[in-house]
């Protein structure tokens, strides 16, 4: 199971960012190197701060992993609209 992260709208990360279950992932995004738990609980940023921080950048590629062939970081936001942002 993959899920879409809620700021950038990567579709592929590896673990639920936030579960009620579980809580944070720690799971740091490979596009907008946000980590949950960290990021957020931490830091205190919101999901919608870290996101327009990384438009207003231009939207970069910030993670470790190879950018995937064909990124299209605007399309990738588009994911947003399918997932729901309320947890
Ligand atoms: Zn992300």
């Amino acid at each position: 199971m993959e899920y879409t992260c809620p700021i950038c709208g990567y579709p592929n990360l590896e673990e639920n960012p936030r579960s009620e279950a579980d809580g944070p992932s720690y799971e740091i995004c490979p596009c907008c190197a946000f980590e949950f738990g960290y990021d957020d609980d931490d830091q205190g940023y919101t999901y919608d701060q870290w996101r327009e921080e990384w438009i207003s950048a231009g939207m970069p590629w910030r993670g470790s992993k190879e950018i995937p062939q064909n990124w299209d970081p605007k399309k990738q936001l588009e994911n947003l609209k399918k997932i729901s942002l309320v947890s």
